[in-house]
């Protein structure tokens, strides 16, 4: 008796808390369990058999009393450490076998080999090899409900062999199985105790029992018998297989957590997809929303700029929608040449507008006839494409000569040249001078046809007004326009004492319009951000079901050698795969929403920024990690006792 013990406990106690009193189950156990022995431990139902073995397995801590294993006192350890143990010694065969359902055999069997960072081709090659020596070598692939009962408990064998399986726990190893397995199954224990397994089996059944060397019977908690049957025979020792960590790979934890999230999504896709319903809008009403933002603004921004950058028109009236607007008509060609005398001012071109029909030969075209200063051109940002502009002498003497876009050109002369040619503007005989680039209008139609004359000489040879429609001022590209506004206004109120005209600065129309777009999107991704957080919710409250179902798995995980960090990373990279992939789907609803909308001829394109998908992606990660954390952590914290008895 001078070999010291593998296992040994001594003055153990363990009462649990029922109600508001103590129940005692283990009271004062001492027992010393050597290396290679193959105990057996029995006693009626409730007599505290199976605590004592969770106990000596680690899966529950005694509440007073102390436990050494290979002269390592446990009292001291905690959880992980205790994982640790139940990793590198020991090997549970459950009653109810307590297999993974998800898993077929191999993974069942390599389960506590990932935990203990075996490299993937080892641990499959053993897991093979196990299964082939207990006799299922073509049940490889076989999930937990192909098998039968003495296969399935053949399965948690291996499954407790994998990491070396040094000491072996049985609680009623035979217990759901028949006679005949059951008999098989204590021929295969008695076989590893021959290899030198140390066998420690729970049964209440005497027959059971018989197989071993050595029976302590318990009675309400106490040993009441301690036989040794037959002397341990000399037996091999057990070839040390508990390998030291070969590849702590540390990818290959969360490669083993991902293939476990993929495959709890996978056995629950319905429930899985409408856990992701919520994030799925969520952001896909963000993506949506900022692409409209982005792409109306873009479009606004355009027209905007097509109209002339860093102008100021200048109209009678008090606004747009003013009726008596009409009536005033104070807006002249001198206000015109007063304006072009402020220094912030680059060019300025009074305009009088008109309509009617363009004749040529036999042909007629309606078009609208602008009647405008020489400076008109370089206001808008006119190009040339052939010929030129009237000058100064031409205004004063009303010539007759226009400049016309290319819109006419095209259905006039579409195939000569158009300069010099001369054209009836309802009954004005003129002659064209030169022809504009093709331009996008502004906004509207960008088939209208445009000519451009000297305003005074539609003032006074066609219409007879002689007050202006409008001024449009260009200013300096360094003057601040805002300012420049109200110097335009201080002015033109001096020269007519009141203030009977109204102003449109584009850079105040675009700056006014971001500003829009930018609190509209504000105020829409706040509302997105909401339904982001009721799906997150959603999330939370599903991953919360889930752990609950799952707690038997989560317990033989912790049984086989889970540490609490595995089942947190393993539950936590399941929130975050699902709300990834709801994240992945909301952008491709976005995109889809954005297809529909340009074919459904929305007046502008969805512009999709990479920042908001970006900033998408990252938002339903970090919805994953905040929603996903309660339910992994109580996982995680689960008791593996506990864990184990919840059907
Ligand atoms: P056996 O395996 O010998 O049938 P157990 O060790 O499972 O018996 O249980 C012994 C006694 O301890 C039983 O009376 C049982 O009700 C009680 N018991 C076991 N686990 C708990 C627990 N977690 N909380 C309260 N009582 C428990
Ligand atoms: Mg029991």
């Amino acid at each position: 008796m001078n070999e010291p013990s593998l296992l040994s406990i001594s003055g153990v106690y363990r009462s649990f808390s029922a109600g508001e009193q103590q129940l005692t189950v283990l009271t004062d156990i001492d027992l010393d369990i050597k290396r290679g022995e193959m105990v057996a431990i029995v006693g009626a139902s409730g007599s505290g058999k199976s605590t004592l073995m969770n106990i000596l397995g680690c899966l529950d801590k005694p509440s007073k009393g102390q436990y050494f294993i290979n002269g390592q006192d446990t009292s001291t350890m905690d959880v992980d450490q205790l994982a640790t143990l139940r990793r590198e010694y020991f090997g549970f065969i459950f009653q109810r076998y307590h297999l993974l359902g998800d898993l077929d055999a191999v993974g069942n069997v390599e389960m506590p080999a990932i935990y203990a960072g075996k490299d993937k081709k080892q641990r499959s090659e053993r897991a093979k090899n196990l299964l082939s020596r207990l006799g299922l070598s073509d049940r490889l692939d076989h999930k937990p409900n192909q098998l039968s009962g003495g296969q399935q408990q053949r399965v948690s064998v291996a499954r407790a062999l994998m990491n070396g399986g040094d000491v072996i726990l049985a609680d009623e190893p035979t217990g759901a199985l028949d006679s005949h397995s059951g008999k098989e199954m204590m021929k295969l224990l008695q076989e590893l105790h021959q290899d030198g397994h140390t066998i420690i089996l729970v049964t209440h059944d005497m027959d059971v029992a018989h197989f071993a060397d050595r029976i302590i019977e318990l009675k309400d908690g106490v040993i009441i018998r301690d036989v040794v049957n037959a002397q341990p025979t000399a037996q091999k020792t057990l070839a040390q297989e508990r390998t030291p960590i070969t590849t702590w790979l540390n990818y290959d934890r969360y490669i083993e957590a991902f293939k476990m999230a993929l495959i709890a999504m996978l056995s629950h896709r319905l429930r899985t997809f409408l856990t992701m319903l919520g994030i799925i809008i969520g952001i896909a009403s963000v993506v949506s929303v900022v692409a409209l933002g982005e792409g109306s603004q873009q479009s606004v921004l355009e027209n905007i700029s097509a109209m002339g950058t860093n102008t100021i028109d200048v109209r009678s009236g008090s606004g747009f929608g003013d009726r008596r607007s009409a009536k005033v008509r104070t807006l002249t060609a001198q206000d015109s040449e007063a304006l072009k005398v402020l220094p912030y001012v680059d060019s300025v071109t009074p305009s009088i507008k008109s309509s009617g029909t363009i004749r040529y030969g036999n042909q007629a075209v309606s078009a609208s006839f602008n009647g405008v200063g020489i400076d008109y051109f370089r206001v808008r940002g006119y190009q040339l494409a052939q010929g030129q502009y009237w000058d100064e002498t031409s205004e004063t003497e009303m010539a007759q000569e226009v400049v016309i876009d290319n819109n006419t050109r095209k259905s006039l002369f579409p195939d000569r040249s158009a300069i010099g040619e001369v054209i009836f503007l309802d009954d004005l005989p003129v002659r064209i001078i030169g022809i504009t680039q093709a331009k996008e209008s502004a906004f509207g139609n960008s088939d209208s046809l445009e000519v451009w004359i000297p305003y005074t000489t539609l003032s006074a040879r066609m219409v007879g007004q002689k007050y202006l429609d409008d001024i449009t001022v260009r200013i300096n590209q360094s003057a601040p326009s805002s300012a420049a506004e109200q110097g335009i206004i201080s002015l033109l109120k001096m020269r007519h004492g009141t203030e009977d005209f109204f102003t449109i600065n584009t850079d105040t129309i675009r700056q006014s319009i971001e500003k829009t777009t930018q609190t509209m999107t504000l105020l829409i991704s706040a509302i997105a951000v909401i339904s982001l957080i009721v799906g997150g919710i959603g999330v939370m409250n599903i991953m919360l079901v889930s752990v609950t179902e799952r707690t038997r798995e989560i317990g033989v995980r912790m049984a086989v050698g889970a540490r609490q960090g595995d089942i947190l990373r393993q539950f936590l990279i399941e929130a975050v795969l699902v709300c990834l992939c709801g994240g992945a789907f909301g952008i491709g609803l976005a995109y889809l929403i954005g297809q529909i909308f340009a074919f459904s001829g929305g007046s502008f394109q969805m512009i999709y920024s990479t920042s908001s998908i970006v900033a998408a992606f990252a938002c339903s990660t970090l919805i994953g990690i905040v929603f996903g954390y309660l339910p992994a952590r109580n996982a995680a914290q689960l008791d593996p006792v506990d864990a184990l008895s919840r059907e």
